[in-house]
């Protein structure tokens, strides 16, 4: 089962007199476990994608559904806690604080949960993504798959049910890329994530599960690999 699902998804925006269609009847659907690459030339709506996929934004016609229920269905304080963790988010220029360590990085997005000791599951993730030594270094002190890495572990420390990461290898060169790639395909298994990336990169679809190429709002081509 789809952990989220787009059905005959349309997204208009207005802008001014003018109505831009940026999806035109869209289905679309990610499993825990899976990872489903978007590319498409720029303009195509892959950004519109994400931000429906990441409840950031709401569809003008069709259904978004989250684990089976639609999302129109959810009040304000269950987005609002659905955004925070059940959503993960990579970045292209990975969107670390600088004048926090690794550690602190990956702590931020779980401040407000007493429940957990956050500091060890922090660590935890960093060690899980390769960097027990570097957990106190800050982000000027780290190569930029390593900073990568530390947003992948911050993604994560909300235990989320969808990992949306946008151009994730697009600020690294092709053999960082690579190991980055490499890191998210074992994270989809171990943490049973549904991975959705969007991506100009050829090299990301050696790795997908599978992968939708968007031409100007419309999903031509689905390839399962
Ligand atoms: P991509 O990510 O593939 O480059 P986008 O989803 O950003 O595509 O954009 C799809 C289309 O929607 C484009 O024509 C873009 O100009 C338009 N668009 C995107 N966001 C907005 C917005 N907030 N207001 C008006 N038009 C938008
Ligand atoms: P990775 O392949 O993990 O991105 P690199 O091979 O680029 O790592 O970097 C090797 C080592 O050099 C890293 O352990 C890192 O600590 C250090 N390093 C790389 N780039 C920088 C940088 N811009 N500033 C400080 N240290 C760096």
């Amino acid at each position: 089962m789809s952990v989220i699902e787009l059905e005959d998804v349309v997204k208009r925006y207005q802008n001014g007199a003018e109505t831009i269609e940026a999806l035109k009847g869209v289905d679309f659907g990610a499993k825990r476990g899976e990872m489903v690459t978007v590319i498409g030339p720029s303009g195509s709506g892959k950004s519109t994608m994400l931000n429906l996929i990441g409840l950031l934004d709401t569809p003008t016609e069709g259904i978004v559904r989250l684990d089976d229920r639609e999302v129109t269905d959810f009040s304000e304080d269950e987005l609002t806690e659905e955004r925070r963790t059940g959503i993960g988010f990579v970045f292209q220029d990975f969107h670390l604080l600088p004048m926090l360590t690794a550690t602190e990085n990956v702590e931020l997005p779980s401040m407000w949960d007493t429940s957990v000791d956050r500091h060890e599951r922090a660590n935890e993730l960093l060690r899980r993504v390769g960097l027990d030594d570097r957990v106190n270094h800050t982000p000027d002190q780290l190569s930029g798959g390593q900073k990568q890495r530390v947003a992948i572990a911050r993604s994560l420390i909300n235990e989320p049910d969808i990992l949306l990461a946008d151009e994730p290898t697009g600020n690294l060169d092709q053999d960082t890329g690579e190991t980055i790639l490499e890191e998210l395909t074992r994270l989809k298994e171990q943490e049973n994530v549904a991975i959705v990336a969007v991506t100009h990169d050829e090299q990301m679809l050696d790795y997908t599960d599978s992968t939708v190429r968007l031409v100007d709002g419309v999903i031509q081509e689905v390839t399962r690999t």
